[in-house]
């Protein structure tokens, strides 16, 4: 079989398998934070409180932190965002917060997620509760799905006085926070805290219940005043290409789940793995197959760098962790009997703009060829639940390509009783946690200004930078 590619020499092999799956960026000491907050110019209407989805009030934060309040910080962090802990440590914070840094012109921005994960941790550390639940309301709400989108919606209700009931299939809460987000940027301890700061608020989460299987949503819709539905989206999609069920072909999020459940060392991996995609789960799934011991990982991807749905410094960590990559392939086979032995590709030009608006991959002829690898790793997208949407279709919602249709200001479906948010009604833009976090918001918003009127008022949510 034809060699692709060669083997690169990793710095990560010097570490022990239990240190290459740390967090990958050490917490700042109470040194380096203060010092980072001090360059802070707290500017006056500033540009990264607009950009932040969920609009934390960052210069004050910053600035408790400068006068050693880290409590106060952490209060003001979480006051906008319940789930401060996790964001500060996965959003996507070039494109967002730190992006919009004046000090991006002269010099380097404020490491505003840092600082954010300084003061949460310090507070989450320390047990500090901040919020208590709200005097009750006398009204229920049912929330379906526990990721960040749900968990968001219920404790914001929770303060307001509503009696919250969040229902999750799995048998941990926290959605991707818990399951999808790699070890080394965000551990799955950090995740259950933030769960449990939900639970003190007093919303009961119920693990291992499947609303459309273990409880109809009807039955939801009848007995709650509200519901919220925030179920994200399902596995990995089949490729429907031969040879997708022979041994050794995985699916990306069970592959990522793997290595957040599981003791490190029981985790199988391949000496040579090739990974379908270019989005979050597949870089996930490459970097940590590089961190468990793969010789090679490459990534095959059948449009070009320019149309990869990766951030580009997503992109640039991969190249950094040795991935390698290759652009305009498309896999066609997967090849082996009781074991994957190779991915047959073709080569892909770009031919004119598709549905997407990007420029469509086209296969060039007789450029079949052969990568040599022993394990596949499918990371191209995610399912939609199509089974729950023929039941909401079956309650007069509405959807847009295979999204939960809402309206954007409040989040409310074509349902009056049912609001929807998170990765479920992304039909555009990009999904992230902090999205999801601030769909939370404005739904709870919206709910409490639906059932119990003017209380909702206190704290406007914006829903233009969304
Ligand atoms: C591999 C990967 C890496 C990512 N990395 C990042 C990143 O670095 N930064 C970033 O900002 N975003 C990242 N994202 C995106 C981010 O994780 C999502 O946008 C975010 O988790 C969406 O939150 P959510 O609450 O809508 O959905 P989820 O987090 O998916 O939570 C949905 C929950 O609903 C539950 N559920 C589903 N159906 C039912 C049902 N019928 N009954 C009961 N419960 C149900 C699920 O089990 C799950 O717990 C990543 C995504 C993936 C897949
Ligand atoms: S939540 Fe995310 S975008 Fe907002 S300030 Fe924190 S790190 Fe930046």
């Amino acid at each position: 079989m034809a060699e692709h590619y060669k083997p690169v020499k990793y710095k990560a092999w010097e570490m022990t398998l239990k240190e290459r799956f740390q967090e990958f960026y050490p917490p700042l000491s109470e040194r380096e934070a203060i010092t980072e907050a001090n360059r802070c110019l707290y500017c006056y209407d500033a540009p990264c409180l607009t950009a932040c989805p969920t609009h934390i009030d960052i210069p004050t934060f910053i600035k408790k932190i400068a006068t050693g309040n880290v409590k106060g910080s952490a209060k003001t962090i979480l006051e906008s965002n319940l789930m401060g802990a996790t964001c500060a440590r996965v959003c996507p914070v070039q494109e967002l917060c730190e992006g919009a840094c004046v000090l991006n012109d002269e010099h380097k921005p404020i490491a505003i997620g840092r600082l954010q994960r300084y003061a949460t941790d310090y507070a989450i550390q320390r047990d500090f509760k901040f919020f208590k639940k709200g005097k009750p309301n006398g009204k229920k709400v049912a929330v379906i799905g526990a990721g960040p989108a749900g968990l968001s919606c219920a404790g914001e209700l929770a303060k307001q006085g509503f009696d919250v009931t969040c229902y999750e299939k799995k048998p941990l809460a926290g959605g991707l926070d818990t399951y999808g987000i790699v070890v080394f940027r965000e551990p799955i301890e950090v995740s259950l805290r933030e769960v449990k700061m939900i639970e003190d608020l007093g919303v009961n989460i119920k693990t291992n219940v499947e609303i459309g299987k273990d409880i109809k949503l009807e039955e939801l819709v009848d007995q709650y005043d509200a519901v919220f539905i925030s179920i994200g989206l399902g596995a990995v999609p089949q490729m429907e290409i031969p040879g997708e069920n022979i041994p050794g072909v995985l699916d990306g999020l069970e592959f990522i789940e793997e290595t957040k459940t599981m003791p490190l060392d029981q985790i199988k991996f391949g000496k040579r793995v090739a990974v379908i995609g270019a989005g979050n789960t597949a870089i996930d799934a490459a970097t940590i197959s590089r961190r468990l011991g793969a010789e090679r990982v490459m990534m095959v991807y059948r449009r070009s760098e320019a149309e990869m749905p990766a951030y580009h410094f997503e992109y640039e960590f991969a190249l950094g962790e040795g991935v390698s990559f290759m652009f305009l392939t498309q896999p066609i086979a997967v090849i082996g009997d009781k074991q994957v032995e190779g991915l047959k590709c073709v080569r892909m030009d770009l031919g004119e703009p598709d549905a997407s608006g990007r420029r469509a991959p086209v296969p060039i002829p007789n450029s079949e060829f052969v990568i040599d690898c022993d394990m596949v790793i499918k990371a191209i997208g995610q399912k939609k639940y199509t089974g729950f949407m023929d039941a909401l279709a079956k309650l007069g919602i509405g959807s847009v390509k295979g999204y939960i249709k809402i309206d954007l200001k409040t989040n409310r479906t074509d349902h009056p009783k049912i609001f929807a948010g998170g990765d479920c009604v992304r039909s555009q833009g990009e999904a992230s946690t902090v999205m999801a976090v601030q769909d939370g918001k404005i739904a709870a918003q919206a709910i409490t200004a639906q059932l119990v009127g003017e209380a909702a008022k206190k704290q406007p949510v914006s829903a233009s930078v969304r």
